[in-house]
């Protein structure tokens, strides 16, 4: 919340989409490899070379627009926008201005504000059109010298331009988080923020409280996090609103924000789209879409999380946050449902997937991808607490910690490490009352009605027994002794 103003927040999103080739040539699509082994003579912009549309790039394009509940247009065209940098060889790049694949489109989402109340919300799409995604310079840090890849140079890029719908850095974020989410589920691209195939920039201003006309906003570029975002838009409204209490002016401008300093820096006078001479592409035909086409690519569509969300809640009987965090990720949600083919313990692979696998994912710093076992091992990990072969506590702590260190199956690992649960009667009997007999004050305290004392001598057992101790037998067996 800023004192005094209104911010407004309109996103445009770069999201590079996983095809097997590039969208005009047949280089390979792949991040990364040695700087300029993917690249030909199209791509690097040499003289007479002709681009040829990838189909498949068009249709991820497509299946972006029903994701987002765009409407899919008849014709679009290839533009060219031209301006000279020197990761774009041709001095041009292919896009589209006039006719985008796709316009219109809405997303709906629920955020916590600043307040913390839940809020529901939309963000209305303006377009989705189709480009190529520039090379790389890579700055020498000891010389003076520059040096280029054009390994991403021709890479298909969809831009994702919202309306200005966004009043907050909450809200703005969790569209954010809502639009990588279809993006995934679509299956158009692994938006992978940390190897650039997700960015945004962030157009900003600010206005007094209540009043119709919009403040003259900036944009903001290079934010490479969502927590980049986040902070970005917070430092950005706070300088906007620091000049205008100055008596200045906000001038109309693009800025770098730099995550590491925590502000952003003015690059140049922001440009309009006459800047760039765009005109219709003359070595690439119209894209016609019919009917047929589009109701292919809509019926291929998956299922996305919205509508996974309410059928976990009608189909598997899971409370509405539990299923929010389960279908937050198509990796969480594939897991998930691969899982339950091998248990019927619904609520259990839940809490097993979004409290335990979730906290060491995140303790490791790894992502859901990397998780090294099979849905079919923790079905087997479920099942031996359901079966008594192991107590809970030890199955989310130790065995699952080995599962993600790759040991191998439960079944191994339980058997490798000796966790079986002792369930001997005669066994237990003789920890618990030796238990009993060192801890005579407990004891004296449990006696005079202090029941909560059984939990501390229960501690004394599992230790005594590496947490192995059945814990129902160990409750019974002390009542049985003490009273
Ligand atoms: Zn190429």
């Amino acid at each position: 919340m800023l004192k005094g103003y209104d911010i407004t927040i309109g996103l445009e999103v770069h999201c590079e989409l996983n095809t097997k080739t590039k969208v005009f040539c047949g280089c390979k699509n792949e991040f990364g490899g040695e700087a300029n082994a993917h690249t030909c003579p199209v791509c690097l912009g040499m003289p007479g070379m002709l681009p040829v549309l990838n189909k498949q790039a068009v249709e991820k394009c497509i299946l972006a627009g029903f994701a987002t509940n765009c409407t899919i247009n008849d014709i679009a065209h290839m533009d060219r926008k031209n301006y000279f940098y020197p990761d774009s060889p041709k001095a041009y790049q292919i896009s589209q201005l006039y006719h985008p694949l796709c316009s219109e489109g809405l997303v709906k989402f629920s955020y916590t504000d600043d307040t913390g109340s839940e809020k529901q919300s939309q963000v209305r799409i303006e377009r989705i059109h189709l480009e190529e995604d520039a090379g790389k310079s890579i700055h020498d840090a000891w010389g003076k010298s520059s040096l280029l890849d054009f390994n991403r140079c021709g890479v298909p890029l969809i831009e994702i331009v919202t309306y200005p719908d966004m009043t907050s850095a909450e809200q703005t974020c969790a569209f954010f988080e809502a639009l990588r989410a279809r993006l995934r589920f679509a299956g158009v691209s692994d938006c992978k923020m940390q190897e650039g195939s997700l960015r945004a920039d962030v157009n900003l201003s600010i206005k007094p409280i209540g009043s119709d006309t919009l403040g003259t906003r900036t944009e903001m570029k290079n934010l490479n996090s969502v927590k980049a975002i986040y902070r970005a838009i917070k430092s950005e409204a706070k300088r906007q609103a620091e000049e205008l209490s100055q008596g200045k002016r906000i001038i109309q401008e693009t800025r770098r924000w730099d995550d590491n300093k925590g502000k952003s820096l003015r690059m140049r006078s922001k440009e309009e789209a006459n800047d760039y001479r765009y005109f219709p592409d003359p070595d690439l035909t119209p894209i016609a879409v019919d009917e047929k086409w589009k109701s292919e690519l809509k019926k291929s569509l998956p299922e996305m999380p919205d509508a996974k969300m309410q059928r976990y809640i009608n189909e598997y009987s899971l409370p509405e946050y539990d299923s929010g965090i389960l279908t937050s990720d198509p990796d969480i949600s594939n897991f998930f449902e691969e899982t339950l083919k091998h248990t019927k313990n619904i609520k259990s692979v839940s809490n097993f997937i979004m409290v335990d696998m979730l906290r060491i994912i995140k303790e490791r710093e790894v992502e859901f991808s990397d998780v090294c076992f099979a849905p079919a091992d923790l079905a087997q990990l479920i099942n031996s607490v359901d079966n008594g072969i192991i107590n809970i506590s030890t199955a989310k702590t130790t065995v699952l910690e080995a599962m993600f260190s790759g040991e191998g199956s439960p079944d191994n690992i339980i058997v490798a490490k000796g966790l079986k649960q002792m369930g001997n009667e005669n066994e237990l009997l003789s920890i618990v009352r030796a238990v009993i007999d060192e801890n005579p004050t407990p004891v004296q305290q449990y006696k005079e009605g202090k029941q909560q004392v059984i939990g501390f001598l229960m501690g004394q057992v599992m230790k005594k027994t590496q947490g192995k101790a059945k814990p129902d037998t160990v409750m019974a067996l002390f009542k049985k002794e003490l009273n």
